[in-house]
């Protein structure tokens, strides 16, 4: 056993997690002791290949999570975070700008639905009023002011083809 704690030159700048095997020349994963395919010994012991399969897997942070049993090195994860608001103007979408406005509509519903109990006339015409205001105020302050806003904002980059 004078070998196990030597391993086997291994060159650690070859990125590859596969070989040729060299009975079979199928492809087999590189730091297994046996080709997957016909089982032919491709190193000498299981504490060479896994010393080797140390020694390559250290050279380099970025096959920290790779397992002997692979291929190929797994890709980098898909960025998780995506602008929803860039994504949509590059596809042409309209989406409504983030705002508070749509609770001082519903606020302003409130209102108008206390309206239609049947108090006395005055106090229903009073809500009807007051909440009539709200909501206005609310789809005013949304639709005509802030989206009017974040149009002009983002017509400055787009491309001049969309005002037909
Ligand atoms: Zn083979």
């Amino acid at each position: 056993m004078a070998v196990a704690n030597k391993p086997r030159y291994v060159d650690v700048s070859n990125p590859s997690l596969a070989v040729h095997c060299p009975n079979c020349g199928l492809i087999t994963p590189r730091f297994l002791e046996y080709c997957v395919n016909d089982g032919y010994q491709l190193w000498p012991s299981p504490e060479v290949v896994s010393a080797a399969f140390k020694a390559w897997r250290d050279a380099d942070p970025s096959r920290a999570l790779v397992s002997r049993y692979d291929l190929e090195l797994p890709r980098p994860p898909a960025e998780a975070e995506i602008d929803y608001s860039e994504r949509a103007h590059q596809l042409g979408i309209h989406i409504f700008p983030n705002s508070n406005y749509p609770f001082i509509i519903c606020i302003g519903f409130l209102f108008l639905g206390l309206a239609a109990i049947p108090f006395s006339a005055t106090t229903r015409i009073a809500l009807l009023v007051i909440g009539g205001l709200i909501f206005l105020y609310g789809v005013v302050g949304w639709v005509l002011v802030e989206d009017v806003q974040l149009y002009e904002s983002s017509s400055g980059e787009s491309s001049p083809e969309v005002h037909h």
